[in-house]
């Protein structure tokens, strides 16, 4: 009985890591990560390679020049619109 409920448990994360590919391929893991929302317009920066989308880069940048993951110099000048 011991390897049956091993068995179980084993199918339970099988299930579980079904489920989380199945998030992955659905998109989730193009979410703005400052306003967790999905982007509308993506923008990187030519500084740190970070993708925000345009909202939330200029609302940061606005008050300060940075980026606003990892704190990188940044101005409105080094963003590239991204295809993603
Ligand atoms: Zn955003
Ligand atoms: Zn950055």
């Amino acid at each position: 009985m011991c390897k049956d409920s091993n068995l179980t448990t084993l199918e339970a994360l099988k299930c579980r890591i079904r489920d989380l590919e199945k998030q992955l391929s659905r998109g989730d893991r193009y979410k703005c990560l400052i306003c967790m929302d999905c982007y509308t317009i993506p923008l990187t920066s030519i500084q740190c390679w970070h993708v925000h989308c345009e909202e939330c880069w200029l609302r940061t940048l606005g008050a300060k020049k940075l980026c606003p993951q990892c704190n990188t110099i940044t101005s409105p000048g080094d963003l590239r619109r991204v295809y993603l």
